[in-house]
């Protein structure tokens, strides 16, 4: 038997026993008479004690261990002299009277430690090192923990877990495939899934009416920050439902996950529609940790002959609250911040609210007292907060504020890592129209179906047609969406063709599909979660390769493995790939 007891796992009422436990070195500490050694596991750490005295030849050993080291011993666990209470084991040390080298190790690239000196780039390279590390693995943990809490959640809830497969046709959610070559079909491919979309809803039509996966997806997108090519869903659909019965079986999910894992129980996950939360946040992704409600300042603001405001489309304020303090240092920092190119605002103008009432703007030249006064009262700021304006192009100056309310909140630490607030965005609009190719594209995918009440506007403003979807975003990042489905042909159709498909490029991509729904497919909807965001969102990080085994780098790439890599002349001959 390897071993009797776990590290991590021993205290002081097993003082006196003998344990057999396996590990690696973690470190070793020689002082003169005594050799002490960490040994480490994923359980956690044990201290071994060998004696200079009681066995020289063992200590010797024990000295000789190298870190990372893979070794079994044999000892008897005795209370330590010195307690060390930070450590779970700290009571006790285990007195060795055996030790077998089961591995040697390398010096490993980097420390094996909380606060490691490895650099990105080497820590994805030994990958398998850096998951030794306390850090990563509680991340590890989590993540189990989130996945076997959905599992029991959905399974109560009646849901089935079913495979879908990998191979696939094009799942069109708004990215590229990625694509395999077939070599018993030559010069055709599959495509990877961006989602299982279209077989849940087949699923659905063959009446599984609760349908959940934990499933990879892939999306084949240009670099962007805090994606994965291949990322993991929690994807769930269901029949006979309307919005409000995926809302509530899914915010369950969410309560139980944060419960579960956090110990936080929350509230009834309140609501928001879209417009409201472009209007009152500057995004479909609100952080509601925090206040700081965008205000609409065009009626105390144009007019007065201050062009900045009165050629602007619109103008847009926030209430920074205590930010009478700022330095001019402080706010120069944020000017700078609004102009960068990401975030494209021209300038930024400020009113501080000073306490005893006096107030000073970087406009004073073009607004007097009063006009400050109007500012004041319109936005709701108190003696001591500063307004923070905007002016310009509608859509650039809700983006602009809207970041600039997320920044201002970070710099006051406003946003507490150990809150927790949900928030169902719905009634998103179905289509998004592009100006440069003036053609309409689908904002959820084109199965969502169109709210009911905005059916006319398909023929005369597609633009402003609602959609049955809704997100979950939390803290400020969007965990999970879905929407109710088309489940009618003709409206299928009819969406396909608002979207630039002719029947016919329809019926070749999505004729499985639409066939079926003349099968009698049933009322049906669902929604689907990002389970490497929700773990990375709950564990306060702003990355979900935290949260993934083994992740890509940012271009794509596992650099462990050195993949994506050539093949070889046979293999892309056998694929048909290359003329020969
Ligand atoms: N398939 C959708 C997505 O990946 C989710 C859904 O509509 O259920 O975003």
């Amino acid at each position: 038997m390897y071993r009797t007891v776990n590290n991590g796992e021993l205290s002081k009422k097993n003082i006196g026993q003998q344990v057999t436990m396996c590990g690696w070195v973690q470190k070793s500490r020689d002082l003169g008479g005594m050799t002490f050694v960490d040994l480490r596991d994923r359980y956690g750490i044990t201290q071994l004690v060998f004696n200079m005295e009681t066995n020289s030849e063992l200590c010797e050993k024990a000295r000789s261990l190298g870190r990372e080291f893979v070794i079994q011993i044999v000892g008897k666990v005795i209370e330590r002299a010195s307690i060390n209470k930070e450590m779970k084991t700290g009571e006790i040390e285990v007195a060795v009277d055996q030790i077998i080298i089961l591995n040697k190790s390398k010096i490993p690239p980097f420390t094996i430690e909380d606060q490691t000196d490895g650099g990105d780039d080497l820590r994805m390279k030994y990958r398998y090192l850096d998951l030794r590390r306390e850090p990563v693995k509680n991340n590890l943990i989590l993540r189990s923990e989130v996945a076997f809490h959905t599992r029991t959640y959905l399974k109560n809830q009646g849901f089935l877990e079913i495979e879908t497969p990998v191979l696939i046709k094009s799942t069109p959610e708004g990215a590229r495939d990625f694509v395999v070559p077939s070599r018993l079909n030559q010069g055709e491919f599959y495509a990877l899934p961006q989602s299982p979309q279209t077989f849940k809803q087949l699923l659905m039509v063959s009446g599984y009416d609760k349908y959940y996966q934990i499933v990879k997806c892939f999306r084949d997108e240009d670099f962007r920050a805090d994606r994965q090519p291949e990322f993991t869903q929690i994807d769930c659909e269901m029949a006979f439902v309307e919005t409000e019965d995926i809302l509530k079986t899914f915010e369950g999910l969410m309560k139980n996950i944060l419960f579960e894992t956090k110990g936080i129980k929350i509230d009834e996950v309140p609501r928001m529609t879209y417009a409201d939360a472009i209007r009152d946040y500057g995004t479909d992704k609100p952080d509601l940790r925090f206040e700081m409600k965008i205000m609409n300042l065009e009626s105390v603001c144009k007019g007065s002959g201050f062009n900045v405001f009165d050629s602007a489309e619109t103008v847009l304020g926030v209430v920074v609250p205590g930010g009478a303090e700022f330095t001019r240092k402080q706010i120069d920092s944020l000017t700078d911040w609004v102009k960068r190119p990401q975030i494209g605002a021209t300038g930024m103008i400020y009113c501080k609210f000073n306490e005893g009432g006096e107030n000073k703007s970087s406009v004073d030249k073009f607004f007097d007292v009063s006009a400050l006064k109007s500012w004041k009262e319109i936005s709701g700021a108190s003696d001591g907060d500063m307004l923070l304006i905007l002016a310009g192009k509608k859509s650039v100056t809700i983006n602009a504020i809207g970041n600039l309310r997320l920044e201002v909140a970070e710099r006051l630490s406003l946003r507490d890592p150990n809150l927790y607030k949900p928030v169902w965005v719905t009634d998103f609009p179905l289509f998004e129209f592009d100006e440069e190719t003036k053609t309409y594209h689908a904002m959820h995918h084109p199965f969502t179906s169109p709210n009911i009440d905005d059916m006319k506007l398909l023929e005369t403003d597609p633009k402003m047609v609602r959609a049955n979807a809704y997100d979950m975003a939390l803290n400020g990042t969007e965990i999970g969406g879905g929407s109710i489905r088309i489940h009618n042909k003709e409206l299928q159709q009819k969406v396909f063709n608002l979207l630039g498909f002719s029947d016919e490029e329809a019926h070749e991509k999505f004729g499985f599909l639409m066939e079926a729904f003349e099968y009698g497919a049933p009322p049906h909807g669902g929604i689907a979660f990002g389970l490497d965001r929700i773990c990375a969102v709950i564990a306060g990080s702003d990355s979900i390769r935290d949260f993934i085994a083994f992740p890509k780098n940012n271009s794509g790439r596992d650099v462990m493995l050195d993949a994506p890599s050539k093949i070889d002349n046979d293999q892309l001959n056998e694929l048909g790939l290359q003329t020969k």
